[in-house]
């Protein structure tokens, strides 16, 4: 029997453990925000780790944002060496999950096994991908016990809001720096036979206008700010979303849509503040002096930051330039660039060899259209040979009734532990 027979027997066996693991994470509810039960989540995972071999550390990422001493910010990341000198693989999940929502039909905290998927919040997104990443880990080690270089696992937190008390924070630690770590990979949900390269970047903005108070019987004693703003959406629209929409990229993103720039208003705002909700009085007659806007432009590797930032400026610049009293101030809030490791990097090609050995097709390329945690690894790591890869259905993330597919995660689980036995065997 070859090695690459035996780890799938091994990974087979390992079924109902495989399941029972990913329904225990689910039952830990690591909601974010305001990001619980980290520690929770941490002190299970370094049971696991250190039975399988794994020396562990716990990091509390004391204060990045949202870190407090009564919401924590910990981080686990265990290592376990080989016999000899080699590659290190490092596999990184985050461990939040975000809220429920509306719209549920089964508990989302009980890990609900039916018809061959498990159910709960942070089944597909991604405590699957990481229940995946462990058991192929574990049958790799059971196979290969004399296996080369070092394999990590990390579980940390806050990728949902940032992960600035996670993978930023570690990262900022040497913890993902190219003289410890060789390889990473995401488990994030992708899908079980595609891996994914990077993603497209983004451009936070809040732009403002301003206008003049006045009482609303006599409007034109003040400036209505809100107007003002009317008039930037109306050159958004004749302007700015067709040029975006005909801006193509060769990334491959996915889904087919996101091919393209794009920008959404997140949210809009003028005028007085909206009353608490048992407010039963009127509101006053004010001409609005102020109106705020916050736009979410994402973008593509062959745009620039600085001509995405220029182009926005410049229409707000043309409708100054038509409209009489017009005036507005614009402040960055969030910048991504965006990121595309290379599809003959190493960690990719090892990757694409074992898709292709247990699907029997060429894996596909594709790449996100939001960020991930790998904008941290690319520009605080400084490393390269990153992707996402990992078992569920991305349109499942976040929605209510969320699951991921007992099948897929074993066939992933054979996908991680074919790459492992490519990289860490010579
Ligand atoms: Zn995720």
């Amino acid at each position: 029997m070859t090695r690459k027979d035996r780890l799938t027997q091994e990974i087979a066996a390992r079924e109902a453990d495989l399941v029972a693991l990913t329904q225990d994470l689910i039952r830990i509810p690591t909601l974010n925000p305001p990001g619980v039960n980290y520690r929770e989540i941490c002190d299970y995972l370094d049971r696991r780790l250190t039975e399988a071999g794994f020396a562990t550390e716990m990091i509390r990422a004391h204060g990045a944002p949202g870190d407090s001493d009564r919401h924590p910010r910990w981080n686990i990341v265990a290592r376990r060496e080989g016999t000899r000198p080699g590659a290190c693989v490092h596999f990184n999940s985050h461990i939040d999950v975000v809220e429920v929502g509306h719209g549920w039909t089964v508990d989302p905290f009980d890990g609900e096994l039916r018809n061959g998927k498990i159910y709960g919040r942070g089944a597909c997104d991604m405590k699957g991908g990481l229940a995946a990443s462990i058991v192929a880990v574990e049958a790799f080690i059971a196979t290969c016990p004399d296996h080369a270089g070092a394999i990590e696992i990390s579980g940390t937190a806050d990728e949902e809001s940032g992960g600035f008390g996670g993978v930023a924070y570690l990262a900022e630690r040497g913890y993902f720096s190219p003289e410890r770590v060789d390889h990473v990979i995401i488990p994030e949900p992708l899908g079980k036979d595609r891996i994914c390269l990077g993603h497209r970047g983004v451009w936070w903005a809040e732009i403002e206008t301003h206008g003049e108070i006045a009482h609303g019987s006599m409007p034109f004693l003040g400036d209505c700010a809100i107007r003002h703003m009317g008039a930037v959406i109306e050159a958004m629209e004749a302007q700015l979303f067709p040029a975006l929409a005909a801006r193509r990229t060769d990334m491959p993103v996915v889904p087919e849509g996101a091919r393209q720039s794009t920008l959404n208003i997140n949210s809009i705002h003028g005028g007085e503040p909206e009353q608490d909700e048992d407010y039963t009085g009127l509101p006053s007659p004010c001409v609005p002096d102020r109106c705020r806007m916050v736009i979410d432009r994402r973008f593509l590797i062959e745009e620039d930051i600085g001509a995405v930032e220029a182009e926005v400026r410049a229409v707000l610049e043309a409708v100054r330039d038509g409209r009489p009293g017009f005036d507005y101030t614009i402040r960055e809030l969030h910048r991504v660039l965006p990121t595309m490791t290379e599809r003959d990097a190493p960690v990719v090609a090892a990757v694409a060899r074992a898709v292709a050995e247990v699907f029997g097709h060429a894996a596909d390329y594709v790449v996100s259209p939001g960020t991930y945690d790998q904008k941290h690894i690319d520009r605080i790591g400084r490393l390269k040979n990153c992707i996402a890869y990992g078992p569920g259905i991305l349109d499942l993330a976040h929605k209510p009734d969320e699951y991921v597919g007992v099948e897929d995660m074993l066939q992933s689980a054979r996908v991680m532990a074919f790459a492992l036995q490519d990289l860490l065997s010579g």
